[in-house]
This record gives structure tokens, sequence and C-alpha cells, in this order.
């Protein structure tokens, strides 16, 4: 069965830059057909037709860091730093809520998280959870319909520290890949620094084939840590112990000075930003503008609750702009870098740019649909003058998204989510939040 969607003011982030009116055809979960207007096509029988009057067809977004098992704590770390919620706080004293968030709350939470991103147009989600059971950890995937990896915690227990059996480990990654997910091997933030562990990260890697992603360089607190303990900033550590290479991925990446964009650039490491995150607990501005300038794979995340809350992709590539620009002027990033980082580039960074990360023929075929006809965001034209980039990341929200495809399949259609009951799961978490919270002492 083909999907057609017809006449669609068309965003394909592809070599070219194209821009315009394509009808785009869907076959067998892959994008088998991009052609301007007029081009008409052929419909046969069971084809379904989306007309594209009045949207914008984007690549769907890839959302490179989140922490869903936690969402329905969402506002509990609120005017906390990252080490005040580590060390000294409500946060810390409960145990990042260790008892509230039981393994039906953590399960809710992805469901809810992960609901709340792909109403927003988010077709892959590379989710960080805190606590690990295996079904938990591809069956939120499965019931929502979206694509992803999941970064697998060496620790059975990130409050205690224990590091989990070799076999249980890779039995649990390789489970993940069974279903069709990715399994990224979680390396250590720097409180954690030791070589022993880095090696032991690094062959559990490379014995999956598969990528590292660990939080780098993200406060000034963690930066502190590795100074004190070897004389060096994170990124300068973790190059001379012979670890940073293309596997590993840095979450956050505030503090990275002009050399060490250099020892990335080199390593081929890469980087998912998460600009709201990074405002909200004032961890700092990231080195943006020179990650794009030096070609450094560059992806978005939204984080999870306790630092965002929420996960819209939208918010983050505005803010992106917005926060290279305070600091570095007007010019310092466009409108399509932020596009490029929030589909594109995290396609890159997660090794998908075959198959991801834009509207082309042989593609898998995730494309979000954005209704634009909306106060906020006429006029759109694109012509010798084009607003379409600038609008969709200043003016264009989540809750604009019309339609998502993931995969080939239709998961948001009319703002409506097909493949399970949302309104039953608000409620349910509405209930389970509030029971849990409410009276917490
Ligand atoms: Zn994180």
């Amino acid at each position: 069965m083909r999907i057609i969607i017809e006449d669609v003011l068309t965003v394909t982030m592809n070599d070219s830059k194209d821009i315009g009116i394509y009808t785009i055809v869907i076959d067998e979960g892959k994008i088998s057909l991009l052609a301007r207007e007029p081009y008409k096509v052929k419909k046969i029988k069971d084809d379904i037709v989306i007309g594209g009057k009045d949207r914008i067809a984007l690549p769907g977004f890839i959302n490179g860091h989140i922490h869903s098992d936690i969402t329905l704590a969402r506002g509990l770390g609120d005017g906390l730093t990252l080490y005040e919620q580590d060390n000294d706080s409500f946060v810390s004293r409960k145990q990042w809520f260790n008892r509230e968030l039981d393994r039906e709350a953590r399960y809710y939470s992805k469901l809810l998280q992960y609901v709340e991103a792909v109403k927003g147009g988010t077709a892959f989600i590379c989710d960080v959870p805190f606590w690990h059971h295996d079904d938990d950890l591809v069956e939120p995937f499965k019931e929502i319909g979206v694509m992803g990896a999941v970064v697998l915690d060496f620790r059975r227990n990130f409050l205690t520290g224990e590091v989990i059996d070799k076999k249980e480990y890779l039995s649990s990654a390789r489970y993940i890949k069974e279903h069709g997910y990715i399994p990224i091997v979680e390396g250590p933030a720097e409180e954690h620094y030791e070589q022993e562990l880095l090696n032991l990260i690094k062959t559990w890697a490379e014995e999956l084939d598969t990528l590292i992603q660990m939080h780098l360089a993200e406060t000034t607190w963690r930066i502190d840590i590795t100074q004190k303990k070897y004389g060096k900033t994170p990124v300068r550590y973790l190059h001379d112990v012979g670890f940073l290479n293309s596997r590993v991925i840095g979450s956050h990446g505030v503090y990275i000075d002009r050399e060490e964009l250099g020892i990335l650039k080199k390593t081929g490491a890469r980087i998912i930003n998460c600009p709201v995150a990074e405002m909200k607990i004032s961890d700092g501005i990231a080195p943006v503008s020179e990650f794009i300038s030096n070609n450094i794979p560059l992806g978005i995340g939204t984080d999870g609750a306790l630092w965002n809350d929420s996960a819209d992709m939208f918010a983050e590539m505005k803010s992106l702009m917005l926060l290279q620009r305070v600091s570095k002027g007007a010019a310092s990033c466009d409108a399509y870098s932020c596009l490029h980082a929030a589909t594109r580039g995290g396609a890159r960074v997660f090794g998908l740019e075959k198959e991801l990360g834009s509207i082309e023929p042989g593609k898998r075929a995730c494309i979000t649909l954005i209704d634009y006809m909306k106060p906020h965001i006429v006029p759109i034209y694109h012509g010798s003058q084009s607003n379409v980039l600038q609008n969709i990341v200043s003016c264009a929200r989540a809750s604009d998204v019309s339609t998502v495809i993931i995969d080939g399949n239709i998961i948001v259609e009319d703002g409506a989510l097909r493949t399970i009951n949302e309104q039953k799961l608000i409620r349910k978490c509405q209930e389970m939040g509030s029971t849990k919270f409410k009276n917490m002492s």
C-alpha cells in the first residue's frame, strides 16, 4: 500500500537544500518518488492520498537525548542546577524519586514522553533510561510506533554505581537490537572517569559494534572534577587515554574550547546539544556555531523532565539559534543550521544518514507535516525571497504538526495519535503523578 502526499511545500534537506512544491510517494516504508510540481502520480486502488495544501513537509525530527523514564517527575527539579539536584536538594534526598517512580510509573513516563515527542514531529528518539527492565526498553517504542535507540547504563543501579555483569549487559543490548532498535553503550560522566571503567565501556561498544553516549563537558562542576583529579578537562583526558573516537557521542558539550574542537574533529566524536535544558539548569552556552563550522556531527536532544521539562524539538531549534545569537551575534547561527541539527545532523550522529534525516528517494519514510495556516506562522512564501526556514524555526510549534509518518506508517493523522488512546494515557499519567507527588514530603 502506497502513501501519496500531493503538492506539498517540501523542505527536503537534501544536498542541494531544495525547497519547493513536490509530490512524495511512499512505498514499502521508503520514499519511492519525490517529484516537483506539476507532476501527477497515477493512482492505484488502496493508495492513501494526503493533500499537501497549506502544509509544509519536513524530515521527521531526530531527538538525540531524552531521559523518558522520569517524565512523571516533571517540574520537580525546577530552580536547581545539576550539581544541586545531584548532591544537595530535594531531588538528591529523594534519590531521584527512585521510590515514587516504580516500574509502572517509569513505563507510563516513557509512553507520555514518546507521545509528546511524536505528536511534535519526532520520528526517532535516543532514550537514556535510568532504570533497566528488558521488556520496558522496547515495548513503549513499539506501542507508540516511534523509531529509536536505547543508551544502556553500565550500572545495574545508578544510585549505587554497581556495574552490570558483562553477559547480562550484552544480552540486554542484543534484545534491543533483535526488536529493531539500536543499543548504545552508556559512558560515564566526569565524576566516574576511571581508566578501567572506560576500557570496559570501550570493549562492550566494540563487541556490539555500536556507539557510546556519555554526558560530556556539561557543567563547570564536572569540569572541575577532572581538573582536580587529572589536571585536564574532560575532552583532553578522554583523548589522552585513547577513549575518544567516532563511536563517542557527547551529550551537551557545553564547555569545549578551541583546541578541544580540534580533538573532536580529529577523532570523529559527535555531539548532541540540549539548549533548553542547558538554559533551564544554567549549564552555559555551547559552542554550537563552532561545531557547525568545524563540521563536527551535531544533533539536538530535549533531555528529560527535571531539566527541560518537555520534548518539543521546535523549542530546541529556536533556542539553539537564540543562544548562539545572544552570545555571538545575529549572524552566528541561521535557521537552516538549526533544522539541519534536528534532522540530518541527528541522523549523522547516529550513523543513520543513509536512512534518515532528509526527504529523498530511497530513504526510510519519516515525514512530518506542519499546518502553517496559523496566526503565528503566516505568511509563508518561497520564491526569489523565502521565509520558509525562518518561520519553521522561529514561529512554528509542536502543536502545529498535523501528520507524522514514521518508517512508512501514519502515526499521527490530523493531529491525532493513531497508535494508542492518548486521552486514556494522559488521564492515567495525571492520576498517577498527582497521587505520587502531590503530598510528597
Ligand atoms: Zn542527560
